[in-house]
Parts: C-alpha cells; structure tokens; sequence
C-alpha cells in the first residue's frame, strides 16, 4: 500500500492542533474537501479555544451550513472548545482518554489527532479502514472497530500505525473504493480472498 500511496497523509487542513482537532469533529460523515473548504473563515474568527468557547450557537452555525450536521457540529465544537478552557487549561490534551472527555470526541477522533498532532502512534479506524481490512481478511466480516482497531495494532509494529492509517485509508478511498474496487489491476489480488471473488 505504502509503495502505491508513498505520499498518504491526512487532507484535513489546520494551523494549530485546536483547529485541527475542529477540522476532525467536522469532518464526521461528509468530506474533507468540504471541510476544507469552510474552515478558513472559521479559523480567523476563532483562533483559540476561549474565542470559541465564548461564541454563540447563531454566529457558528451559519459558518458550518455547507456540511451535513452543522446544527450539532456547531454545538459540538463551542463545548468542545468549553471544555478545553475549562479542564485543559486551553490546551489540547494528549491523551486519548482526555481527549474522549471533550464534547464531540469520540475514539476515532481522538486517534486521529493523537497521531497528526503529537506523533502519537494511534490507528484510527474509518469507513475505509473497516472496508479494506474485512476485504483483505485481516478481521472477521463481523468485525467491530474496536475489534478491527486492536487486530492491526497487535499485527502491526508500532511505529507503522500512523503510516498503516493512512495508507488504508487512501487505499479505501483509490484503489478498494466501496462500490466499484479496481480490483483487476490491484497489486494485492493475489492476497485477497474478495478481489479472487469478485474478478471470477
Ligand atoms: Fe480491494 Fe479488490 Fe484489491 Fe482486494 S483485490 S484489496 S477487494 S481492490
């Protein structure tokens, strides 16, 4: 995956891990294009957590319209931010288990930002990460995410998680997309029980 994709990194666009850990909330079942696309503007109006912190539902929600679920993304975010100010100190934490304290941040979120903003090893498990390890067989097709999470970190040195993420998820996203995987011209044919299924 890493030598198809040697460039797989997160697409989510921030300037301070605040803003960042914003653009993951964010992103939760729309796109990081979209994403993208608003969080400039929302940037400059609140570049701290005690800005944020200190907003009004009806001045956030108007920047957040263009995604899907801006009405709670936008009560999300300002607890959030509350909830740095209040019990961080206005600081990111770095644990996952802080992180899971703070309004709208669940396991995945806080993976996500373990792993882009601290260097933290940490496998964040999406849409695509589900997909692509039940494809290849490498959980069981019941799998849940914390199952599918636990499997690739006990199978995966450490130091690889974060690249093993991002390389699962740009495979997801080009090679093994839900609908229509290139599955004739994978590099992984030969590996995968479903591709040999489905190029029958
Ligand atoms: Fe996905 Fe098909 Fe490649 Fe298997 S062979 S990893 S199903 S694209």
């Amino acid at each position: 995956m890493s030598q198809k994709f040697p460039d797989a990194r997160t697409s989510l666009e921030a300037d301070t891990d605040f803003h960042f850990l914003l653009a993951v909330i964010l992103s939760a079942q729309t796109t990081d294009k979209a994403v993208n696309l608003l969080t400039p503007r929302l940037f400059v109006r609140y570049p701290a957590p005690e800005d944020l912190a200190a907003a009004s539902l009806e001045e956030v929600m108007p920047l957040l319209r263009s995604i899907g679920l801006y009405r709670n993304k936008s009560k999300y975010i300002i607890a959030c931010a509350a909830d740095i100010v209040a019990k961080f100190d206005g600081q990111v934490p770095q644990t996952r288990k802080e992180l899971m304290q703070l309004s709208g941040v669940g396991r995945k979120t806080a993976d996500v930002v373990l792993a882009e903003c601290f260097n933290i090893p940490a496998i964040a498990v999406d849409t695509h990460v589900t997909r692509v390890s039940k494809r290849l067989r490498i959980v069981p097709q019941t799998a849940d995410v914390l199952t599918i999470e636990k499997t690739l970190m006990k199978k995966l040195p450490e130091d690889l998680w974060i690249k093993a993420h991002h390389c699962m998820i740009f495979w997801g996203r080009y090679q093994c997309m839900a609908r229509k995987p290139l599955c004739v011209e994978c590099p992984l044919l030969l590996i995968c029980a479903e591709g040999k299924t489905r190029v029958q």
